[in-house]
């Protein structure tokens, strides 16, 4: 039989009302484990814990509240390859994938540990003679951290870990698709030297467990990543009680690549960006805006090496693309493969269901010709291992149709010219950009974030994070004349 993993509310493993079982996307018949769903009394406990908690955290030496997170970080990155493959099983990215994620989740924490000791304030004269101004920062209290499947260790810490750094209690939901890797996470947060109560780990759906708790008005601030009508949903909630909101969500992220880029070099960004982590990234490429010049000889070598790509078992080392994460999604994909069909784009390659030795949701990588930006395909996000092709006629045209999107999370340009490079880089309205690199892919000690209906609130990573896991407090104090 197997063991059902637990929640961990308020310093104990508890069980819940109800289980989820969890399968394996590279292989169904490959039961990963039950994992307890938490009760609403369950949370509103670890709630009224996390309250009291946070108070003693926030009066932990710094040097004691840096050992913390250097330990987590450590231990994370020493057991990548074990931890790793648990998330590589559960979530379907390749083995590869799949450790980078649990050794980069471990640099979020080793970060955000230093960062426990920069943590600096501002002075100032008043403008009223004899008084002096103190500005710093205080914790926000109790975060709520509610994150997705697609990094389900990465995302996790880079919000739990500056979220602890500035003195923070947590309460983290995490997607159901991926609890395996959660209850890792926790057991290692679990065994540190923190009060009771400051870490809960709530595992449940999103519409009861997650929905409670954005609308709990214990719960300060809440920082979450998934789609954009769950987000809009939290922030409508969230109201309410005036709780801090930091929404990260969907995107339509373009690559443009001009007439003199090094096409070699742009097909290899395009790939990666379009079909790394089979699509399902809010980094991903998945408009390609091409100049006309150089249109065909680059559709050739990119339809080329999406048909090269190795699908499969996310364990086996010749895989360079997973599964899907689910059946829901992959119904989803197909279902937006019929679509472009319907509205006129032609499918080059893949798009298809694959079979494999395992049952599992494979799906040959997708490439859409003669596309328009006015095509759904192009405007809603996908997260499949789909590319849609735009053709254009000029750079400004390029820019223009990068542009023209409600989303802004971010955007690429393939060429040499460092003029328009420089062009592109302060003129591309998206978040982060990149020049000769995949739109995905980002580092961990510089903000993250977009704009439009790509992110809402603060940036998250570096020290953009004190934004949102702190408020302000400014101090007069007249000392008056020494005696
Ligand atoms: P969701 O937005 O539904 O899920 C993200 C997280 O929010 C999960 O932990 C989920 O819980 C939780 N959640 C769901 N409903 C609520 C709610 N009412 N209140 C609070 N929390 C809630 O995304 P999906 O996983 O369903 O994926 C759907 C689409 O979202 C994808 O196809 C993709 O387009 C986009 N997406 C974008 C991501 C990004 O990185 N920006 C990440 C993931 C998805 P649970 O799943 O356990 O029910």
């Amino acid at each position: 039989m197997t063991e059902t993993k637990l929640n961990y509310i308020a310093g104990h493993w508890v069980a819940g009302d109800t289980n989820i079982e969890n399968r394996n996307p590279s292989d169904l018949s490959d039961l990963i484990g039950h994992f307890a769903q938490a009760s609403a009394a369950q949370l509103d406990e670890a709630i009224a814990r996390a309250q009291e908690a946070q108070r003693i955290w926030a009066g932990y030496g710094l040097e004691r509240r840096q050992s913390v997170l250097q330990a987590i970080g450590t231990e994370l990155m020493a057991r990548a390859e074990e931890l790793g493959r648990l998330l590589s099983r559960e979530e379907g990215k390749p083995l590869a994938e799949g450790k980078g994620e649990v050794f980069r989740a471990g640099q979020f924490f080793t970060y955000y540990a230093a960062e426990c000791l920069r943590q600096l304030g501002e002075t100032a004269d008043s403008v009223r003679d004899g008084i002096e101004i103190d500005v710093r920062r205080e914790p926000v209290g109790v975060v709520g951290i509610i994150s997705p499947w697609n990094f389900p260790t990465a995302t996790a810490a880079w919000k739990i870990a500056p979220a602890l750094c500035y003195g923070n209690a947590v309460l983290w939901k995490p997607a159901n698709l991926t609890p395996a890797s959660a209850v890792a996470l926790t057991e290692i947060i679990a065994r540190q030297d923190i009060p009771e109560g400051l870490f809960s780990l709530v595992m449940g759906s999103g519409r009861t467990i997650g929905q409670r708790l954005v609308e709990s008005p214990g719960i300060n601030a809440v920082s979450f990543t998934g789609s954009v009508p769950v987000g809009r949903g939290i922030a409508a909630a969230a109201v309410q009680n005036f709780t801090k909101i930091q929404l990260e969500m969907g995107s339509k992220n373009a690559l443009a690549v001009m007439e003199d880029a090094d096409l070699d070099l742009a097909v290899t960004v395009a790939l990666g960006g379009a079909f790394g982590g089979t699509g399902q990234k809010c980094t991903a490429s998945s408009r390609l805006i091409v100049h006309h010049a150089i249109h065909d000889a680059f559709v050739e070598r990119l339809v080329a090496g999406a048909q090269a790509l190795q699908v499969g078992h996310a364990l086996d080392p010749a895989t360079q693309i997973g599964p899907v994460v689910s059946q829901t999604q992959l119904d989803e994909n197909l279902d937006y493969v019929a679509l472009g069909r319907s509205e006129g784009a032609e499918l080059a390659c893949g798009g298809t269901r694959l079979d494999r030795p395992t049952e599992g949701y494979f799906m040959a990588p997708g490439v859409f010709l003669n596309t328009t930006n006015t095509m759904r395909i192009n405007r809603e996000e996908m997260f499949a291992p789909l590319t849609a092709i735009l053709k254009v006629g000029s750079y400004d045209e390029a820019l223009a149709t990068v542009n023209d999107t409600v989303f802004g999370l971010t955007s690429g340009i393939v060429t040499r010219d460092l003029a328009r490079a420089t062009h592109f880089r302060r003129n591309a309205r998206t978040g982060v950009v990149t020049v000769n690199l995949p739109t995905a892919g980002t580092d961990y000690h510089v903000p993250f974030g977009g704009r439009g209906q790509s992110s809402y609130g603060p940036r998250e990573q570096g020290k953009a994070a004190a934004e949102f896991y702190t408020t302000v407090k400014t101090a007069y104090i007249a000392a008056g004349v020494p005696a």
